[in-house]
């Protein structure tokens, strides 16, 4: 065990099921350890690292606008707030923007905005509609809009307001919303929760149904948004417009940024109904809307989608050839392998040893979210391992 992890033990609260790796340095889609060890980082910090590490891009606008103005607070007017509202607004089906911290804190802000409209238009609603298996996050209210016992049992109880549903099941949704209903939350595809792609057609039914209920629908795109389905948001895929939506983890390219977006219905905050201290600040919002440039102005979206397509046959040859995966499943860059036992584990370390980072998804699965600036060759070579581990 090296010094670090011996010093986290000591020092860091356990919650975390650490790979056995300490990561030092990091450059595009690699990353390398403390020993110098040369890894291809197909977890990309959890969706985070959206254009890979360290991208010049992201140096250039955090030493820039570090060397400016950091934080103001949200007293006062913040010019890269506003350029980064701007884009995102322009760019997604959106009027109005919000910035935050982090994904859960995107997920409170788009819930509260929900129960704003509840109260104003839907005679005091309150209950916003989540699914089992999905994930928004890890604050007391996001963990019971979670529709996973395991988050919830060892803090119950949970804040009420939150109706966990059978997922993709539009019946299960028309059965729970009730006159206390103000929204539907939903991910586009389930991700943390396994990488459930929904049947087609799903997410248009239950545009539908929040239509005919005159409730609203919030998407969670924290992790399916900034071109990880191979689309700038995932529900451009299903071919419907949320009413609001959360985006965080790509947004930053490594940098901690959320928001929520809403449509000029759900934009129904007055001043003072909400704040932040740190959310929407130069710093964070400078590096934003400098991934988001380059995101839109390169085409990044473009070569997730191809690469995405590309790992997506690689990925159906290897289950060809593997008789222990019972299944691959995902979209764009996406996506979760899943086994016929339990050996998410030993092939997340196996990868380790072939010099290629996966994330362990569930204990039968493992998970793939690279940066969405992979090349082919970096497709190549994550398959390759993969095959390697799961023959052997
Ligand atoms: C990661 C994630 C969150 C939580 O984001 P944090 O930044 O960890 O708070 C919420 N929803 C989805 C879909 C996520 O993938």
């Amino acid at each position: 065990m090296s010094k670090w992890m011996e010093m986290e033990k000591k020092y860091y609260m356990p919650t975390f099921q650490r790979m056995p790796v300490v990561l030092v340095r990091g450059q595009g889609a690699r990353v390398w350890d403390e020993a110098g060890r040369e890894y291809l980082d197909f977890i990309g910090g959890l969706a985070v690292n959206s254009l890979g590490h360290c991208h010049p891009v992201v140096a250039r606008a955090l030493a820039e606008q570090g060397q400016t103005l950091t934080q103001t607070s949200n007293l006062l007017y913040s010019v890269p707030q506003v350029q980064l509202a701007q884009l995102l607004v322009e760019n997604s089906c959106a009027d109005k923007a919000f910035f935050v911290n982090s994904g859960t804190e995107a997920n409170e802000g788009a819930v509260k905005l929900a129960r704003r409209y509840g109260h104003l238009h839907l005679d005091g609603a309150f209950e916003v509609i989540t699914t089992f298996g999905s994930f928004h996050g890890r604050s007391l209210a996001m963990t019971a809009a979670t529709g996973q016992k395991r988050f919830q049992e060892p803090y119950a109880p949970m804040p009420s307001g939150f109706v966990n549903v059978e997922a993709n099941s539009i019946e299960a949704l028309k059965k729970a919303t009730t006159k206390q209903t103000c929204a539907v939350m939903l991910e586009p595809i389930q991700a943390e929760g396994g990488v459930i792609v929904p049947p087609e057609g799903y997410l248009k039914q239950v545009r539908d149904w929040c239509d005919r209920s005159g409730i609203l629908l919030i998407l969670d795109e924290i992790q399916t948004g900034v071109g990880r389905l191979g689309s700038l948001f995932g529900y451009q895929l299903y071919g419907i417009e949320p009413d609001i939506f959360t985006m965080a983890k790509g947004m930053g390219g490594g940098v901690p940024i959320g928001a929520f977006l809403a449509k000029t219905r759900a934009d129904v905050f007055k001043a003072g109904e909400h704040g932040t201290t740190f959310g929407g600040n130069p710093l964070a919002c400078a590096v934003s809307h400098a991934v988001m440039e380059y995101v839109l102005k390169y085409d990044v979206v473009g070569n997730a989608q191809r690469m995405g397509t590309y790992l997506a046959s690689c990925l159906s040859d290897l289950k060809a050839g593997c008789p222990s995966i019972v299944e691959v499943r995902g979209r764009g860059l996406l996506w979760a392998i899943e086994f016929d036992r339990d050996m998410g584990e030993a092939v997340m370390l196996g990868c380790i040893e072939k010099g290629l980072l996966v994330n362990k998804l569930k204990p039968n699965a493992v998970r793939l979210i690279p940066p969405l600036i992979i090349t082919r060759q970096d497709v190549d070579q994550a398959v390759t391992a993969l095959r390697e581990v799961i023959v052997r």
